[in-house]
């Protein structure tokens, strides 16, 4: 089979490999759509490589199953679905709660083995899946349903881990309208009666993120926090989600949350927001009550909400579709900001 292979720090191949092999508890799937995360990106750019083999990429799966494990119940080949990111344990007592995502066999870091991060991934023709990782997804279009396994799986739970600061008429801020912000736009606008603010560096994100139901779009720049406080009668929002993490993001967040507002950190930029602990209204220091949240993708269940709420057609990922082959041009297309909601690669 064809698969779109990791083999040297920065070196994307296209190379021909065997079709994985299955055990007992797996499932083999037939990749119909593998998404392009900014995360991809990222590890393509590391000046090391992750693992001594070729890796193939890729943490945003649907497809079709086509071959089921001896010991797997309850699946038939022909199913269609997504596939949950977090491979995790499964028994541990995070799992039994529902927090897959901080899995304990995972250790402090709790990053779950996650395909194409560790074991291979999507941007293949087949992949070799943990039977349990499978979401049914209907007849939802594969190219459509691929991002909800991460940019709205994400997302999700972001926003669901800060529901009791969203009531109606609450500010939710979401910043950086990419793969991952105009779903959280969208998901914020079906669940929540908030006043969605948007805010990115590029006015073509903002036009999607109105297009996604954002009531107010600020492009980032030195007067965007004033602006969010004047919105906000100087109380500052509610919510604020970064999907950017860098230092201005950050230092952006932390300066507009509310009291007893949620801030969360969800972009990878390893920006720091450079909050202190002095009393609220000092320079850098949050204001009293605010939680800060870095949050990890997302749980089982984050993804059957968002699979139940793009089968509802209130949440449907921008695409814009590749052939496997091109995986090159669609990642550097995503690294030049060009790429409008989610780079979705088709073997
Ligand atoms: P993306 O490239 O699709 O989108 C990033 C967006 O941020 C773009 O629209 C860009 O214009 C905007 N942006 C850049 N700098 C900005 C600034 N200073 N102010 C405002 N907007 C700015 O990326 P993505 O795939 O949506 O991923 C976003 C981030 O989330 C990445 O860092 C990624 O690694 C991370 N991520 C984290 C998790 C997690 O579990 N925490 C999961 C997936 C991705
Ligand atoms: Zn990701």
């Amino acid at each position: 089979m064809r698969a779109m292979q990791l083999t040297a720090p920065g070196t994307l191949e296209l190379r021909t490999v065997p079709v994985p092999e299955i055990g007992p508890g797996d499932l083999l799937l037939r990749v119909g759509a593998a998404g392009i995360c900014h995360s991809d990106s990222y590890v393509l750019g590391l000046p090391f490589q992750m693992s001594e083999q070729p890796l193939t990429l890729g943490h945003e799966i649907a497809g079709t199953i086509e071959a089921v494990g001896a010991d797997v119940a309850g699946r038939t080949a022909g199913e269609r679905g997504v596939v949950y990111l977090c491979w995790s344990c499964g028994t541990c007592r995070e799992c039994l709660r529902g927090n897959e995502n901080v899995c304990l066999a995972a250790g402090r870091t709790a990053m779950p083995p996650c395909p194409g991060l560790g074991p291979d991934g999507g941007m293949a023709e087949y992949v070799r899946i943990p039977a349990h990782t499978f979401v049914p997804i209907g007849e939802l279009d594969f190219a459509v349903a691929a991002p909800l396994a991460d940019a709205a799986l994400t997302p999700m739970h972001a926003v669901n881990g800060a529901r009791d600061q969203l009531w109606p008429g609450a500010t939710a801020v979401a910043i950086g309208i990419g793969g991952l912000g105009h779903v959280a736009v969208q998901i914020l606008r079906a669940t929540t009666e908030t006043r969605i603010i948007a805010v990115d560096v590029a006015a073509d994100k903002l036009e999607l993120a109105k297009a996604c139901g954002a009531d107010v779009t600020l492009l980032a720049d030195d007067d965007t926090a004033a602006a969010i406080l004047d919105l906000t009668d100087g109380r500052g929002a509610e919510a604020v989600f970064d999907f950017v993490g860098t230092d201005p993001t950050a230092k952006l967040a932390a300066a507009t949350v509310a009291p007893n507002g949620a801030y969360r950190m969800v972009g990878l930029g390893g920006g720091v927001p450079g909050i202190d602990a002095g009393p609220a209204g000092a320079p850098g220091s949050l204001p009293w009550g605010a939680t800060v949240r870095k949050s990890y993708g997302g749980t089982r269940s984050d993804l059957v909400d968002s699979v139940a709420l793009a089968l509802a057609g209130k949440v449907r990922p921008e695409i814009e579709c590749f052939d496997l082959a091109d995986a090159r041009t669609a990642f550097d297309r995503l690294d030049a900001g060009a790429i409008r909601g989610r780079a979705v690669l088709v073997p």
